[in-house]
């Protein structure tokens, strides 16, 4: 068997210098004589893990002293209903710039919650481009603007981040956290769950501004998923998904190792162009995507003839490389070449495209 690539699009694949850590350390995590699993997160063992995991995303993203960093439960999906109702105050309305299924969902969670406004739309054209910022209606009244740097399904992905003014940006980086550089500043909310770029499932990480802390509504909201209670109580009003939080501390002492954020979207750039220079190449396989709007991190692509679909995903999983089927939204193929991909796996990846190109072409 030779060795496998994992493109799933999350849960996906880990750094395998993680996973060897967490394997031994499994049974007893740095002579404590017990797993981290079983250890009280209100221990001191576990709150150095607590620290170290705070410390370390702050340091690789830069993220500035007047915002707090949560590890919440309910995925970024319960956070398409808890910001606004976190974040609302005593507005009525919020922007969504509609770039495909995973803003499609934020916007249809925020409207049990508020008036919202689309202000951009990629529907008509499939979400296969962002739509031209100059075309962009956005309402100043509004609470916010939220929009999603990458979709996962779709392939799209922002460049820069948007102008928006005064307005508060609100992003959803499940699947682009840690990929590049960003200006947190730029942002009152970024949010995240950890199963795509950063560990395991089991937790979304909120980075908030603190300004944006205490205007939850009074009803309704339960206290865990209230950003001020859950700061006071620094993300543990409930038992916080230990296990994942050691996972992810680990995932980003490894990031730290590669370089840090700079150096690893230097390697997501060698990668993401690898494959797709394979995939223009070709007349077998197609992108639809705009090229300047293509996602470093989700990389959908067809065959030309789509009855050989089965014949591709079989063949490719006898080489090792797994879960390349595409999204049921999109059909044909994605790679999800996260961080942790290797780029042995792209070169892998695109030797067996050519190769079966050769066989089936
Ligand atoms: C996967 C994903 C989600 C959903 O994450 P959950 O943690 O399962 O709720 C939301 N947004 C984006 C962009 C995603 O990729």
């Amino acid at each position: 068997m030779s060795k496998i690539y994992n493109f799933s699009a999350g849960p996906s694949t880990l750094p395998e210098a993680v996973l060897k850590q967490a394997q031994a350390e499994m049974l007893d995590w740095q002579g404590s004589g017990v797993s981290v699993m079983e250890m009280s997160h209100r221990g001191a063992e576990f709150m150095s893990i607590a620290k170290d995991l705070h410390d370390d995303l702050r340091e690789l993203m830069a993220i500035p002293d007047n915002y707090k960093i949560l590890f919440l439960q309910g995925g970024a999906t319960g956070q398409f209903s808890f910001i606004p109702a976190n974040i609302l105050g005593d507005k009525t309305k919020a922007c969504y710039i509609n770039t495909g299924a995973w803003s499609e969902k934020a916007i249809k969670s925020a409207k049990s919650y508020c008036d919202v406004i689309v202000s951009a739309s990629s529907e008509d054209n499939k979400f296969t481009s962002i739509p031209d910022r100059a075309s962009w209606n956005i309402d100043e009244e509004a609470a916010y603007l939220h929009y999603t740097p990458n979709e996962t399904i779709h392939g799209v992905e922002f460049q820069t981040i948007p102008e928006v003014g005064d307005l508060t940006l609100v992003a959803d980086m499940s699947s682009n956290i840690l990929s590049r550089e960003i200006d947190v500043s730029k942002f009152g909310i970024i949010y995240a769950g950890t199963q795509k770029n950063m560990g395991p499932a089991g937790a979304v990480v909120v980075i908030v501004r603190e300004d944006l802390i205490g205007k939850a509504q009074t009803t309704g909201l339960p206290d865990i998923f209230n950003y001020e209670k859950q700061v006071k109580n620094d993300s543990m009003l409930n038992t916080p998904a230990s296990y994942t939080w050691y996972l992810v501390g680990l995932v980003l002492k490894w990031l730290k190792a590669q370089g840090g954020v700079a150096a690893m979207e230097a390697i997501n750039q060698r990668k993401a162009a690898k494959l797709y220079a394979a995939i223009d190449q070709s007349s077998f396989y197609s992108n639809p995507v705009a090229v300047a709007d293509r996602s470093r991190m989700n990389v959908p692509f067809v065959l030309a003839d789509d009855s050989l679909d089965k014949a591709f995903l079989s063949a490719a999983k006898e080489k090792g490389l797994l879960a390349l089927k595409g999204h049921r939204a999109v059909g044909g193929m994605r790679a999800s070449i996260y961080n942790a991909m290797p780029e042995a796996g792209v070169t892998a990846l695109v030797e067996f495209m050519a190769d079966f190109e050769k066989t089936h072409g």
